[in-house]
């Protein structure tokens, strides 16, 4: 399984070269999966996309204090100590005047898992009104576009932070960029983009990286993005190096945080590379934190 490391490399050394993770072998296909439930008065769906497995080898989690030690964490978990695995999941948000994508998953390079999961939702993708992105990474944006390259939700404004769409256009993939740029609307985080979806600051794992806080009465739900990929490493260990991320102190710094700002007011917490559907709780454990799994 050593192969399906490569698009996660690919995404985590950035630039030009995320380009090519579109001739990178794509990962064994996943059963569709589309999970409902509901916050407040909004109706909301996980899809499922895809899963990696791939070896703990010191060069995505722990790559300062080694794969022994990442290894001691995941045994402590009930895990094999020798690879892990990380899911790729999307969310709905249906507000009654808008239907929400949150990330796109690798699209077409997944096997088209995620669009196999919105119909299972009984969504249809020209009916999706708007599609916010947290990051540019390709497991976030390839379902944007289809097999040929067309736009996957052709009636949805394209939404993202304004440094981000600079860097996707500076080191992204190029076709993408230009497929999905006469959609993409830029914003500054901290104002809602329809209402009950807010974008958040979550600036480190790239440079323009957001989380979403979605809202209705007093329910809220944060959509985490990469903040945190791990379920177990990454919240048992926040202050260790993570291969993907871009800026490692801004990125070290806001995951112990937002974290522990989780844990205090027990939000309820959607994390695309968490095991699907990807929804629970953080609680504080030891020195870091654990993942509650459970949808209300
Ligand atoms: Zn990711």
């Amino acid at each position: 399984m050593r192969r399906l490391l490569v698009p996660f490399l690919l995404a985590a050394i950035g630039a030009a070269i995320v380009a090519r993770a579109d001739d990178a072998p794509a990962p064994p296909p996943v059963a569709p999966a589309a999970t409902k439930f509901r916050l407040g008065k909004l109706e909301l769906v996980a899809l499922r996309d895809a899963q990696f497995t791939a070896k703990n080898d010191g060069k995505i989690f722990g790559g300062d204090v080694g794969p022994a030690a990442v290894g001691e964490v995941l045994k402590a978990a009930g895990q094999r100590d020798d690879e892990f695995t990380l899911a790729i999941s999307a969310l709905v948000v249906k507000t009654g005047k808008h239907i929400v994508v949150l990330d796109t998953g690798i699209g077409a390079g997944a096997h088209g898992v995620l669009q196999k999961s919105l119909a299972e939702a009984g969504i249809a993708r020209t009916a999706v009104t708007d599609v916010v992105i947290t990051h540019s990474h390709f497991d976030h944006t390839g379902g944007l576009v289809d097999a040929a390259g067309g736009l996957e939700f052709p009636n949805a404004t394209i939404h993202l932070a304004t440094p981000e769409w600079a860097f996707m256009q500076e080191k992204g993939n190029g076709a993408l960029v230009k497929a999905i740029a006469p959609k993409v609307k830029t914003f500054e985080p901290g104002k809602p983009l329809v209402p009950g979806v807010t974008p958040i600051n979550l600036y480190g794992h790239t440079p323009g990286h957001v989380g979403y806080e979605i809202s209705s009465g007093k329910a809220r739900l944060l959509d985490i993005g990469d903040m945190a990929h791990s379920s177990v490493i990454s919240l048992a260990k926040p202050g260790w190096k993570m291969g993907f991320d871009n800026d490692s102190a801004l990125a070290t710094d806001v995951r112990r945080a937002t974290l522990a700002r989780l844990a205090k007011v027990q939000e309820l917490v959607f994390a695309p590379h968490f095991p699907y559907p990807g929804v629970g709780r953080i609680r504080a454990s030891g020195d870091g934190f654990a993942w509650v799994p459970g949808v209300p």
